[in-house]
């Protein structure tokens, strides 16, 4: 039998070993992790609607209503209004003729990458795509060419020297760098070559774009130019679950043909009902996003000016990179010490050598919260070298 016991030593010897915190209470920002109460910078409850009173009254007030249990697969008795309701309001919001909702982001991109291309077919993905990403495009069995990151020429070259079907899928917001991917040039290529782009915006949604829609209302760019959207629920939107947008015909298409979508229970439709009042929210949240610009400009010009290396982000996911595993794990420990939640991300999630503290900024974070993870910060600054 395969030594797992060995394998996961081996994981703890290389800094490696990933662990998970029990919180308990209300979660954002301020939390109790492991018994020990913890200001976060590492959720992605953007625009800190997880908890908001008018969310969670809408959440109760529809389970007494309908019930908590989503009963069936949309496809058999599980689809209900609610679910209907909150594909249109999705589909308004971004812009886009229609909307499929899913249980997750992770099933979403499962789901529609496998939908859409297979055997004999070729799928182009950033290198620095999502994990869910990566795993639709496995199970797609379609051939993947991996591009270097936002390589715009890299990836003319790869469509130009490639027959056949092709989709191109990529992140919005890249949800580790926090930057952006070049939409405009990655949907004039798509023209120019006859592929089909799939966009994930699970880090944009909520956060860019005058009435919160995304990258692609931040670039006004239609459906015409980028056809597929994805956005996942579970972040800025503060509730849970995912979708695709785009034109009819591929919404009906994967309607039939995403197995994630098809062979699975339908959320609760309690959600998507309660999903729909954060989204009045999300549209109206003009001044949480500009409260939300106002600490991402705060951190950056701060924490550069403590000799942090940031990276080039101007979204809520401002990583500071570390480089060593080990290093990396110690910083958070410390800021730890001193009442901070800031989570060490590692490799495989990030390249090796890359391991960085994913700082994540909120609209429920005040300028106060900012101060102390800045003070945390200037006390935990790993010496100068020589
Ligand atoms: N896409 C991206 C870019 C993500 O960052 C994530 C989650 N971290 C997902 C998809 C998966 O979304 P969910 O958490 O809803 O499964």
């Amino acid at each position: 039998m395969r030594d797992f016991a060995a394998e996961l030593d081996a994981r703890r010897e290389a800094g490696l070993n990933r662990t998970r915190r029990l919180v308990r209470g209300p979660q954002q920002p301020s939390l109790i992790a492991d018994d020990t109460s913890l200001l976060a910078f590492c959720s992605n409850d953007y625009l800190g609607l997880a908890s908001h009173p008018e969310v969670c009254t809408a959440l109760t007030a529809a389970v007494a209503d309908v019930g908590v249990g989503g009963a069936a697969s949309h496809l058999i008795c599980g689809h209900h209004d609610y679910h209907h309701q909150l594909e249109q309001r999705l589909a308004d919001l971004t812009g886009r003729t229609a909307a499929l909702f899913f249980s997750t982001g992770y099933m979403a991109n499962l789901g529609v990458i496998s939908a859409l291309v297979g055997r004999g077919d070729t799928v182009f993905s950033d290198r620095l795509n999502h994990a869910s990403i990566i795993d639709g495009c496995l199970l797609s069995r379609a051939r993947i060419q991996r591009y270097p990151h936002n390589d715009m020429a890299g990836l003319a070259d790869r469509l130009a020297a490639t027959s056949g079907h092709k989709l191109v899928v990529t992140d919005g917001v890249f949800s580790m760098d926090g930057d952006m991917a070049p939409l405009r040039e990655l949907a004039a290529l798509c023209r120019e070559h006859d592929a089909l782009l799939l966009v994930d915006d699970a880090h944009g949604l909520g956060v860019l774009g005058e009435r919160g829609a995304g990258s692609l209302e931040h670039l006004g760019l239609s459906e015409q130019e980028v056809p597929l959207l994805i956005g996942t629920l579970g972040k800025a939107v503060g509730t849970s679950g995912a979708f695709v947008a785009g034109p009819q015909l591929l919404i009906d298409y994967l309607v039939q043909k995403a197995r994630t979508y098809i062979y699975t229970t339908a959320m609760p439709p309690a959600v998507a009902k309660a999903t729909c009042v954060a989204l009045d929210l999300v549209e109206q949240g003009q001044a949480r996003r500009r409260h939300l610009a106002h600490l991402i400009r705060r951190f950056r010009e701060e924490s550069k000016a403590l000799g942090y290396q940031l990276m080039p982000s101007a979204t809520p996911i401002q990583p500071i990179m570390v480089g060593d595993n080990w290093t990396a794990l110690e910083l958070s420990r410390q800021l730890e010490d001193r009442g901070l939640l800031v989570t060490a991300i590692r490799p495989p999630t990030v390249p090796e050598g890359q391991a960085r503290l994913r700082v994540t900024l909120s609209a429920a974070h005040t300028d106060a919260d900012l101060d102390r993870l800045l003070t945390a910060l200037a006390e935990c600054r790993p010496e100068p070298e020589a």
